[in-house]
């Protein structure tokens, strides 16, 4: 670790930000371990409630003056703000794999992708803030007015600290709104050592409380709190939807995924087998669209198989800080979880075709070896999130069947198919009752392209139009130029009476 990372480190640790500047916080603290060396890097502190109140009550003084500035300013320092990100996203993404283990690749290009999305947003907010409508009485003007929710609580998960908190900050920014964020108990320095990208912005604008669910909870529940944008499990989402809806508080919720991968004999099964690997082992798996089910058609099952097992048993695994493709996994209960699994689809007659254990050269840290699994799709794995490295492969013996058994989830995130057969790419495009579909270019993502899932995945949409209207409302607004009277007011026409 740099010199200026272990500093920074530590005067982040305890801390929170909250109106523009870092604040001890007074509530009781909690170890950040590094998850590739098992050492306590950072501490984070709990927030209390007057910790919260305070950061709510500075919220609502920045929104307003936030909201008072013409649109093109709101634009131009959004673009500073984004400029400022990709300055500082190889510290903060140094602090992330410090935090939660992932390739500083990863962790670094986590800034610049959020400086993108500021950019559109900041360019989309804009070009319109609603519309007029065909008047409905001659002479008026009649206006659907697009107006900020207040403050929105932004509560994020450990395994894309930056670009969630990027994409959830950047439309709601753009719409005119205040963010708290409650960053992952995993990954809290993150985000504080990210502050000093908003500077520009009023204080306030942007503040960071740490602590766990129960400052989440606190957050989502508070009287002047107005939106939230959650990302993570089902179950913390389903928590989170029902404290929201206590206040009729708009809810973007993104939660768990169990993306299908099918593999169809038109497509180029090399390159196939490359794309599996970076789908299934991204991060350790650690990824919201994960491929977490392939299934295989039996024409190219071999084939794929091999070919994968070339590609997991290739993998450097070693700490996020030096040259490698895997770093460990985020927490040692992570890890833990990940062994269960894989040991319950064993003992439900599942192949082990490579890795299913801790490395041996790793003895230290929360590594586990990418693992490709032969298994049929009624075991537990195929079943759950299963958030590690792992590809559980299943033969399939025609299109429909893969299809009918991607449909199989109680969650629709995300699903892929390779095929090179464009009606095979159609049929999957419009069958597969997901969120979003990949034909052969897993896990991207576009700014400007609705994200989101189906299903217990969650409601509402990031990126795109969409995810801006989702920290938006809607004002109905009606000027009639003059004061004149109007025919349907009082007194009634005698010839309207009831004629009885
Ligand atoms: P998690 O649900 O444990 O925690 C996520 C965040 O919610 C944390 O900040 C946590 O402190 C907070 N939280 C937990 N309970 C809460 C409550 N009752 N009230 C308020 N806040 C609460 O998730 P995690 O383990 O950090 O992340 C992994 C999960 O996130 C996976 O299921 C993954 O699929 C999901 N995820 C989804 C997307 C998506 O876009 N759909 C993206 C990334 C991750």
């Amino acid at each position: 670790m740099s010199s200026d990372v272990t500093v920074l480190m530590a005067n982040l640790s305890g801390q929170h930000f909250i109106d523009g500047v870092l604040v001890a916080g007074e509530g009781p603290t909690t170890p950040v371990i590094d998850p590739a060396t098992e050492q306590i890097c950072a501490v984070f502190a709990e927030a209390t409630t007057a910790e919260i109140d305070t950061a709510v009550a500075a919220a609502m003084r920045a929104q307003r003056a936030w909201w008072a500035l013409s649109a093109l300013e709101r634009t131009e320092a959004l673009h500073e703000v984004a400029t400022a990100l990709a300055e500082v996203a190889p510290l903060a993404g140094e602090v992330m794999t410090r935090e939660m283990g992932k390739p500083f690749v990863e962790s670094n290009w986590e800034g610049g992708t959020s400086a993108s999305s500021l950019r559109y947003y900041a360019e989309l907010a804009r070009h319109d803030q609603g519309r007029v409508a065909g008047a409905a009485l001659p002479g008026q003007t009649h206006l659907t007015l697009k107006e900020p929710l207040g403050t929105v609580v932004s509560i994020v998960p450990f395994n894309f600290p930056v670009l969630l908190f990027g994409w959830q900050a950047a439309a709601s920014l753009a719409a005119g709104n205040a963010v708290i964020v409650k960053p992952s108990e995993l990954t809290p320095m993150t985000l504080l050592a990210l502050m000093e990208a908003f500077s520009v912005l009023p204080p306030g604008l942007v503040q960071v409380l740490t602590g766990g669910a129960e400052v989440g909870a606190a957050l989502v529940g508070h009287p002047d709190t107005h939106a939230v944008a959650f990302t993570g499990s089902v179950k913390a989402a389903q928590a989170v939807a029902r404290t929201a809806a206590e206040r009729f508080k708009p809810v973007l919720i993104e939660a768990s995924g169990n993306d299908p991968f099918i593999v169809m004999p038109s497509a180029p099964i090399d390159m196939v087998a490359r794309g599996a690997a970076f789908a299934a082992f991204l991060n350790c798996g650690q990824v919201c669209t994960s491929a977490e089910r392939f299934y295989v058609h039996d024409d190219v099952f071999d084939e794929f198989v091999e070919g994968l097992v070339i590609e997991a048993r290739s993998l450097r695994l070693g700490s996020g800080l030096e040259r490698v493709d895997l770093g460990p996994m985020a927490s040692e209960r992570e890890r833990q979880r990940v062994e269960a699994i894989v040991a319950r689809a064993v003992e439900q007659g599942a192949a082990v075709l490579c890795g299913g254990k801790r490395p041996e050269a790793l003895p230290t840290g929360w590594f586990y070896e990418p693992t490709v699994l032969e298994v049929t799709h009624e075991m537990d794995l195929m079943h759950g999130e299963t958030f590690g490295p792992l590809a559980p492969v299943c033969r399939v013996s025609s299109l429909d069947e893969a299809i009918a058994l991607a449909n199989d989830s109680e969650v629709g995130l995300g699903a892929n198919i390779y095929t090179e057969d464009l009606a095979e790419a159609f049929r999957a495009v419009h069958e597969l009752e997901t969120g979003i579909v990949w034909v052969n270019t897993p896990l991207n993502d576009n700014d400007a392209v609705a994200f989101g899932g189906r299903k217990l995945t969650g409601s509402g949409r990031e990126l795109g139009i969409e995810g801006l209207e989702q920290f938006r409302r809607s004002k109905m607004v009606m000027i009639a130029p003059e004061a004149r009277p109007d025919p349907e007011w009082f007194p009634y026409a005698d010839e309207d009476a009831f004629p009885g």
